[in-house]
């Protein structure tokens, strides 16, 4: 068996420990008979799967205890309407527009108030974070929402805005559990398991108590559709109807896999540090490649580069996929190519990638 090294941006490499403990339990789930996929999800072995996967969660994240964690589907996306619907309370908030994925945050929470756009990196494409010490902030805002990794552009926060009063929401999808992070500096954390956590089908919110039980300036709160409603959602843990089962299965398993063999987020931070160095450090020492994202502000999950021409991208990425670098062509928005180096990358991985963009560059510089 020959696997591959998956660089895209989502769905994405899960750690292979992970995979093989899900196929041992796959036809016999610890003696119920039966696999995850198939069992009730009021199931004494699911209860205990949802209740084990939120616990670890919690103490891989340190989570603290004024704050709920739900499972959603509709992915990350769904959070982008969700957020302004259930948070919107004054009937504006503060949007940081610095990628693709927050500009559509902004603009479903146009679609309930007013979305006030304080900053915009499009100027030079995406590729720099605007300073959050220094912006026009509204004092009345709801919150404040950013996408802290950019995934499309291969950007990441160095700083966050921090306004006394003011939440702040943030879209973590592309580097959640890939460094510790102080959950207490948020309102809201959301972010869609595919990236970095398990497979797709599935977004997690981490809200702070005090934010529940109300909704958007003109909207009732029993006029929210009850599956856009995180107080019903949280109230009924997570389970008022048909969790996504195998997702927070799956999610439990890398939970535990962070918690037990990783050795916790601050390792796991280290190991992605090295790997982003072996990258980035690669791309800083020759002139074929670039990487136009300014050096503050590099994310360590998500790595653009081109080459000379679109040309040499194209040959680049088919030559890569026979190498079984896999999914390394960059997003239509930005073009050449992206490395997406996840939790599951191994180290190995961008070894070998290193190794073959050196390769490829003499052949074509
Ligand atoms: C992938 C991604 C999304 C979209 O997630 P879906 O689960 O497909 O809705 C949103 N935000 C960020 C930062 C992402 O990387």
């Amino acid at each position: 068996m020959a696997r591959i090294y998956n660089f895209s941006a989502g769905p994405s490499m899960l750690p292979e420990p992970v995979l093989r403990e899900a196929q041992a339990d796959l036809l016999d789930y610890q003696g119920s008979g039966q696999s995850v996929m198939e069992m009730s999800h009021r199931s004494k072995w699911f209860d205990a799967i949802i209740q084990d996967t939120e616990a670890t969660m919690r103490r891989v994240l340190n989570v603290p205890d004024n704050y709920k964690i739900g499972f959603f589907q509709g992915g990350a996306t769904q959070q982008f309407a969700m957020v302004p619907l259930n948070f919107m309370t004054t009937g504006q908030a503060d949007y940081l527009v610095t990628g693709n994925f927050s500009k559509k945050a902004a603009e479903e929470g146009a679609k309930f108030g007013q979305a006030d756009i304080v900053a915009s990196s499009k100027d030079k494409n995406f590729t720099y974070i605007p300073d959050v010490a220094t912006l026009p902030y509204h004092k009345e805002a709801s919150y404040i929402h950013i996408c802290q990794n950019n995934t499309i552009f291969g950007t990441k926060f160095a700083d966050i805005p921090q306004v006394a009063g003011v939440p702040l929401v943030a879209d973590m999808s592309s580097m959640i559990f890939s460094e510790p992070t102080d959950v207490s500096k948020y309102g809201c954390i959301y972010f869609g398991v595919q990236k970095n956590v398990a497979p797709a089908g599935m977004a997690v919110a981490i809200i702070r108590e005090d934010l529940l039980g109300k909704s958007a300036k003109g909207i009732p709160a029993e006029k929210i559709p009850t599956m856009m409603n995180y107080t019903t959602l949280l109230g009924s843990d997570s389970m008022y109807n048909t969790p996504p089962c195998w997702c927070i299965y799956m999610t439990g398993l890398v939970m535990n896999y962070l918690e037990k063999e990783v050795g916790g987020l601050a390792e796991m931070q280290k190991i992605n540090a090295a790997k982003a160095k072996v990258l980035y450090d690669y791309l800083d020492s020759q002139d074929f490649y670039n990487n136009p994202v300014e050096h503050k502000y590099r994310s360590m999950m998500n790595v653009t580069f081109t080459s000379p021409n679109a040309d040499l991208d194209k040959a680049f990425c088919a030559d890569a996929a026979k190498a079984g670098f896999l999914n390394l062509k960059g997003h239509r928005l930005v073009g050449g190519m992206r490395a997406s180096i996840y939790n599951a990358m191994p180290p190995k991985g961008i070894d070998d990638l290193v190794a073959f963009m050196e390769n490829f560059r003499q052949a074509n510089q």
